[in-house]
């Protein structure tokens, strides 16, 4: 098809403007003024035709399977966008007066206490905008409840080798060092290894459980004992709560701050840089840090806006976070009830083993455990070697299929790893669709390795230099260019 670049006809419009009637000559200095924009001149239906096709190149949820580990890329309910849409909640202003703003206080304030029930904690901040932003507001409490103890040496925060990247990064970005702490052979943080780098001078152990490899650290409560033991807080990761909704709690195996990704568990969308939501959830010890404003309740039953937090980190984000998710996350929380959420991750967890169990075979699982939400395995040790096939290949190779390749290379310990996270709201149809994509590629693998290797073949674009595409990115097109 032709780009609307290419369509250009001189003199042929979608114009609804007026006639130009100010001369811009005599208003604007010349070096405000330019000639040379030549934009294409098209009909409106040329324009929405560009604009629908260019949409329909991208890959989505409600596209097709997006079994993208660790990013949980789960359906997202067409009832979230309608109560999101409700003209009392879309159309507030940040700067409205609290009395008239009564029922968006009062989603936020029960928002929180649904994400204290289910994290067990005991105060929640729904203003991060992000998991790494949620993050970072965890650890900057952490920070500050250690500082306002006198307990000045706190100087390190310990990441497992299998953590997410943000985690590193976040200790860092807050002024830490960064002390890395090994996996055992079943996946879980060797607590040998954590015995050994805890001291007087930790700050926090910040852990996702299960972790990246979808795996339950067992041994949770001997790791939080060893953590506190020498002084130190419990941080969790939790961007995907979907693996123990409703059947185990941050709060209880022992963790004192948690971060939620609304926009993975709770099903508001993300990707492409949308607004996402980050809450935090913290144990009563650190609620005085928490970041300002509280959603607070007052005596006289109404809802409003507490700035009055003597040992607050201080404002994290402009006015009170994303509502709009918190409005979507709220709806599925209340359209699912109790008993919903547990299916949820009964669900992921179900799909995730189904999933494993049709690939086992074929490829490399190297922790031989039972899973939760996710898991990673690798292609057979021979493909490299006999047929140069990585994982980046097989990748690529979905796309032909209509699928988005899973999450790969990472968690870095497992060489060529793909992470797969089908997610409780995929079909075992699909599953069975993908598993045999999947297995039919690693067969091709061997017997045609460079269709794959040359691979995608019927995508929008062909291979990229993903190097040069970042140093040289073609953003721009222009009339017979
Ligand atoms: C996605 C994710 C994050 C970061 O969340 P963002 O909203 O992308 O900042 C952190 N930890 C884990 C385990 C994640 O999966």
């Amino acid at each position: 098809m032709k780009t609307i670049f290419e369509e250009h006809e001189p003199g042929r419009r979608t114009s609804y403007l007026p006639e130009r009637r100010v001369d811009l000559e005599k208003y604007l200095p010349a070096s405000s003024l330019r000639q040379d924009l030549p934009l294409p001149e098209l009909a409106e239906i040329q324009v929405v035709r560009h604009f629908t096709e260019l949409s329909h190149r991208n890959h989505g949820v409600d596209s097709g399977f997006y079994p993208l580990g660790s990013c949980t890329m789960k359906y997202n309910p067409k009832i979230n966008e309608d109560t999101a849409r409700f003209a009392g909640f879309a159309a507030l202003h940040p700067y409205q007066a609290e009395e008239t703003v009564q029922g968006a206080l009062q989603l936020m304030w029960e928002l929180q206490g649904d994400l204290q029930e289910i994290t067990g904690m005991d105060a929640v901040s729904l203003q991060p905008a992000a998991g790494a932003h949620g993050e970072l507001t965890g650890i900057l409490m952490i920070r500050a409840y250690h500082r306002a103890r006198g307990d000045m040496g706190r100087t390190q925060v310990i990441v497992p080798d299998s953590a997410h990247g943000t985690n590193p990064a976040t200790a860092a970005m807050a002024g830490f060092e960064v002390v890395h702490v090994p996996s055992d052979d079943r996946g879980g943080v060797d607590l040998d290894a954590l015995r050994q780098v805890v001291s007087e001078k930790t700050a926090a152990l910040m852990l996702t459980n299960p972790n990246t490899l979808g795996l339950f650290d067992e041994r949770i409560s001997e790791i939080a004992a060893t953590v506190h033991g020498a002084g130190g807080l419990l941080y969790y990761d939790g961007a995907n709560l979907n693996a123990v909704l409703g059947r185990s709690r941050p709060g209880d195996m022992g963790f004192d701050v948690v971060h939620l990704n609304l926009h993975k568990t709770f099903s508001t969308p993300h990707g492409g840089g949308g607004p996402g939501s980050g809450p935090v959830g913290v144990k009563v010890a650190l609620r005085d840090f928490l970041p300002m404003p509280v959603i607070a309740r007052r005596d006289d039953g109404s809802y409003g806006l507490d700035y009055d937090i003597a040992q607050s980190i201080g404002q994290m984000r402009s006015f009170y976070g994303n509502f709009g998710m918190l409005v979507r996350a709220y709806t599925y929380i209340h359209s699912l009830g109790g008993d919903g959420l547990r299916g949820v991750a009964d669900d992921a967890v179900l799909n995730a083993n189904y999933l494993l169990a049709r690939l086992k075979a074929a490829f490399q699982f190297p922790f031989e455990r039972i899973p939760k939400h996710e898991f990673v395995i690798a292609p057979p040790k021979d493909l490299k070697r006999s047929t140069g096939v990585r994982t980046l290949d097989i990748a690529k190779r979905l796309l032909d299929f209509g699928v988005h390749p899973p999450t790969v290379y990472f968690p870095l310990i497992v060489d060529e790893a793909m992470m797969l996270e089908p997610t409780e709201t995929e079909t075992r149809e699909t599953l069975d669709a993908f598993s045999d994509i999947l297995l039919g590629i690693l067969k091709e693998a061997y017997a045609e390795p460079d269709v794959v290797k040359t691979a995608p073949h019927h995508a929008s674009v062909g291979r990229l230099d993903e190097a040069k595409a970042v140093r040289e990115p073609k953003l721009r097109q222009t009339i017979g260019g």
